[in-house]
C-alpha cells in the first residue's frame, strides 16, 4: 500500500495533468459550496442581528427552523424543492437542466455555474503556478475567500468579519515561514493596509460629509497586506481604484447608475488581490515600490 501512496504523491508532484485536473475538480466542488456560503451567510448574519436586538429589548426570539450552511439542504430558490444529489453536481446539473428547476421550471441564475467555473479555473491556476505544495493550498484558500467576499459585497454591500479577519490571521500564519513575504512586511502590511483606507475614509467624510467605503474594506486591505506585505499595498490600491473608476464611469455612461450612487469597493480589492497573487512577480514596481 505505501508504494501506491508514494506513486500517487510522485505523480502529483510532477505537476501532471492529473494533478491539474484534480485541482479544477476540487475548485468546482468548493465553488458549489461557495454558492451556498454567498447566498446564506448574509441571511445567517441578519438572523443573528435580529435575535440580538430582540434579546437586548428583553424579548425572546421566536423559535425558527435551523438555517445554517448545512441545513436545510440545497433547494430551488423559487419552489424550495430540495435538490437531489444529481441536481447538485457542479456545472453538469446546470447544463443538464438547461438552467431551469426540474420541478417548477423556474430559471436558475447563471451566476451559480459561473462561480463554480471561476473557482475551478482559479484552483487550476493555483495548481499550475504553485505546484503540489503548501503554497497551492494557501493560494486556493485565499482565492476562494476573495471570491466569496466579492460576491457577498456585490449582493449586500457587506464584507463579513467572519471572513475578513480569519483571512488576515491566515495571511500572517502563512508568512511565519516566509510564504509570500517575510513576517515583518506582513505585520506592517496588515496595519498599514487598515490605516490607509481608514485615513481615506475620514478625509473623504470630513470633506464631503459622505461615507466613501465601509470598515470591511479596511479589514480586507489589511488582510491583503498580511498576505503580500506592505510593499504590494500601493499596487493593490492603484489597481482596485483604477478598476473601480473605470467600471463606475462605464455604469454612469450606460445610465445604470447615478453620479451619487455607490458601488461596493470589495470586489475591486478582491480582483486586485487575485491579480497580485497570480501575477505578483510581474507587478513589482508597478506602483514605484519594491
Ligand atoms: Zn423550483
Amino acid at each position: 500500500m505505501p508504494t501506491i501512496f508514494a506513486d500517487v504523491s510522485l505523480a502529483l508532484q510532477q505537476n501532471s495533468p492529473l494533478f491539474l485536473a484534480l485541482c479544477v475538480l476540487l475548485g468546482l466542488m468548493l465553488g458549489s459550496f461557495l454558492n451556498v456560503l454567498i447566498h446564506r451567510l448574509p441571511k445567517i448574519m441578519q438572523r443573528e442581528w435580529q435575535h440580538n436586538c430582540l434579546e437586548l429589548q428583553g424579548q425572546t426570539a421566536p423559535a425558527t427552523p435551523a438555517y445554517n450552511l448545512i441545513r436545510p439542504g440545497s433547494q430551488c430558490p423559487h419552489c424550495q424543492h430540495p435538490l437531489g444529489v444529481l441536481e447538485n453536481i457542479p456545472l453538469l446539473s446546470y447544463l443538464a437542466l438547461k438552467g431551469r428547476c426540474r420541478h417548477c421550471l423556474g430559471k436558475i441564475s447563471p451566476r451559480y455555474p459561473n462561480v463554480e467555473l471561476l473557482c475551478g479555473a482559479l484552483l487550476g491556476l493555483a495548481g499550475w503556478q504553485f505546484g503540489y505544495s503548501s503554497h497551492m493550498l494557501f493560494a486556493s484558500a485565499l482565492s476562494l475567500t476573495l471570491i466569496a467576499l466579492a460576491f457577498i459585497d456585490l449582493d449586500t454591500q457587506l464584507l463579513p468579519d467572519c471572513l475578513t479577519l480569519p483571512l488576515l490571521w491566515l495571511g500572517l500564519l502563512f508568512n511565519l515561514n516566509r510564504g509570500f513575504t517575510d513576517l515583518n512586511s506582513a505585520v506592517i502590511g496588515a496595519v498599514a493596509g487598515y490605516l490607509m483606507l481608514w485615513t481615506v475614509y475620514w478625509l473623504f467624510k470630513l470633506c464631503t460629509g459622505k461615507e466613501g467605503m465601509g470598515y470591511g474594506d479596511f479589514k480586507l486591505l489589511a488582510a491583503l497586506g498580511a498576505w503580500f506585505g506592505w510593499q504590494m499595498l500601493a499596487t493593490i490600491i492603484l489597481l482596485s481604484s483604477l478598476l473601480a473608476a473605470a467600471i463606475g464611469i462605464m455604469l454612469i455612461a450606460a445610465g445604470q447608475r447615478g453620479r451619487d450612487s455607490t458601488i461596493p469597493f470589495g470586489p475591486f480589492l478582491a480582483i486586485a488581490g487575485l491579480t497580485v497573487l497570480f501575477l505578483g512577480p510581474h507587478l513589482h514596481g508597478v506602483a514605484g515600490l519594491n
